[in-house]
C-alpha cells in the first residue's frame, strides 16, 4: 500500500495508514522532520499495544503528534461490534475498514494461551460449497498493517498478550503472500508481538505453487491444508481450486514441503454429515496420508445459513476419528468455541448485511 504525495491538486496529501509504515520508514521519517531519534521507540511500542489515535500516545509532546497526524492515520481499522460467547471466552470482532468493508477475527482462550484468528482477505474468491466466506463475494487483499492491526486491538481489548496465531479467518492467505508473510515475520519480530512462529498457523485449500514458495520461507510455522475429501470427483463439487491443483499434485506439493522444510503439515478435515464422513472415506484418508509427517484435524462440520451442509452427528465423527487413529494417523477432533456467536470454522463472512 503506497501512498501518494499529493493529488491533481497538489494541496493535500494521500495518508499512509501507521500500520502499514515499516520501522525504517518511520524512523527515517522522525530523521527528516528532526525530532529525536528516541521517539521512534515510544511510538513503535504505543502502535502495537493497540492504540488508534495519536492523542493516546500520551508520552509524545504535542507537536509531534500533530505532525504525525497531518501525514498518517492510525482508524483504518475500527470495531464496528464485537460479540462475546456466554459458552466459553470466545469473541468475535467486526471491523470497518476505511473503504466501507468490513470483516471479522475471534478471538479464542485455550489452556495453552490465547490466541487470534485473523482475517486476510475482504472476502473470498475461492468458493468452498460449504463455507460462509466465499458467500458475500471478494473486495480486496489486506494490507500488513490491517492484518497487525486485528491482533494489536484484540490484544488491547481483551488486555491479555496473545500467544498464538492463526491465518484461519476470512479469505485465501496464499492469495495474499507477500502481506501475510510479512505479517507473520512482524508478529514474530520481538519489538512488534514476539510471538514465536512455532505458536502460528497458516491455512491454505491447497494452492500448489504457493505451498511451493512457502516451503523455501524457512519460517517454523505450522501449514494447514484444507483437505475435506478424499476423492477428486467430491473435492472438485466441494472445493471448485481442486479442479485446479487436484488431490495428487496437492500430495505432491505437500511431501514436497516435508522433505524440505522437516514439518509436519495439519490436514483439516470438515465432516459433514453423508457427505464424507463415511468409514470408507475415513480409510481412504489412512491411505492418502500414509506414512506422511502429519496430524489430521477433524473439524465438526459447522452450520452456515442457507447451506445444505449438516455437521456430522457427533458418534459419527468419534467413529470417523477412530479408523484415522487405528490407521496410524495422529488426529484431535477440533473443540467448538463460540457456537452461539457464529465464530467458528466457516462461519465468518465479510458482511453482516
Ligand atoms: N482459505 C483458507 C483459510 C480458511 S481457514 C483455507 O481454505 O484453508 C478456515 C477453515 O474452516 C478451512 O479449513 C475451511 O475449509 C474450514 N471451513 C469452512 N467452512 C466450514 C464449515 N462450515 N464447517 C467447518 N469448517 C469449515
Amino acid at each position: 500500500m503506497e501512498a501518494d504525495d499529493s493529488d491533481d491538486t497538489g494541496t493535500s496529501k494521500d495518508k499512509r495508514y501507521l500500520y502499514d509504515v515499516g520501522a525504517n520508514a518511520l524512523s527515517q521519517w522522525i530523521e527528516n522532520e528532526e525530532f529525536p531519534p528516541y521517539r521512534f521507540r515510544q511510538i513503535w511500542q504505543w502502535l502495537w499495544r493497540g492504540v488508534n489515535s495519536f492523542d493516546q500516545m500520551t508520552d509524545l509532546p504535542k507537536d509531534l503528534r500533530d505532525r504525525l497526524a497531518e501525514d498518517f492515520v492510525l482508524d483504518h481499522v475500527l470495531l464496528e461490534k464485537k460479540l462475546s460467547s456466554h459458552l466459553d471466552e470466545t469473541a468475535k470482532y467486526l471491523w470497518k475498514l476505511h473503504d466501507g468493508e468490513t470483516i471479522e477475527s475471534v478471538f479464542m482462550s485455550y489452556k495453552a494461551g490465547t490466541s487470534v484468528c485473523v482475517s486476510s482477505q475482504v472476502g473470498c474468491q475461492m468458493g468452498c460449497d460449504f463455507c460462509a466466506s466465499s458467500k458475500a463475494g471478494f473486495a480486496r487483499d489486506l494490507t500488513t498493517g490491517e492484518l497487525l492491526a486485528q491482533v494489536a486491538f484484540i490484544g488491547k481489548d481483551q488486555a491479555r498478550r496473545i500467544d498464538h496465531i492463526v491465518v484461519m479467518g476470512i479469505g485465501e492467505p496464499m492469495q495474499n503472500y507477500d502481506h501475510v508473510v510479512g505479517f507473520l515475520r512482524a508478529c514474530n519480530d520481538p519489538a512488534i508481538f514476539n510471538i514465536s512462529m512455532r505458536k502460528m498457523t497458516v491455512s491454505t485449500c491447497g494452492i500448489i505453487p504457493q505451498i511451493h514458495k512457502f516451503a523455501g520461507e524457512d519460517m517454523p510455522v505450522t501449514l494447514a491444508i484444507s483437505l475435506h475429501a478424499t476423492t477428486n470427483r467430491l473435492r472438485s463439487s466441494l472445493m471448485p481450486i481442486n479442479r485446479l491443483y487436484p488431490l495428487e499434485d496437492l500430495m505432491d506439493a505437500c511431501r514436497d514441503y516435508i522433505d524440505k522444510t522437516g514439518r509436519r503439515i495439519s490436514f483439516e478435515y470438515a465432516l459433514f454429515s453423508g457427505v464424507n464422513d463415511s468409514p470408507d472415506d475415513a480409510r481412504r484418508l489412512v491411505k492418502l496420508l500414509d506414512g506422511m509427517l502429519c496430524h489430521v484435524n477433524i473439524i465438526p462440520g459447522n452450520d452456515v445459513p442457507d447451506m445444505p451442509y449438516k455437521g456430522s452427528p457427533k458418534d459419527r465423527v468419534e467413529n470417523f476419528r477412530q479408523i484415522v487413529q487405528t490407521g496410524g494417523i495422529p488426529v484431535t477432533v477440533r473443540r467448538e468455541l463460540g457456537a452461539d456467536i457464529m465464530a467458528a470454522c466457516g462461519q465468518l463472512r465479510r458482511s453482516n448485511t
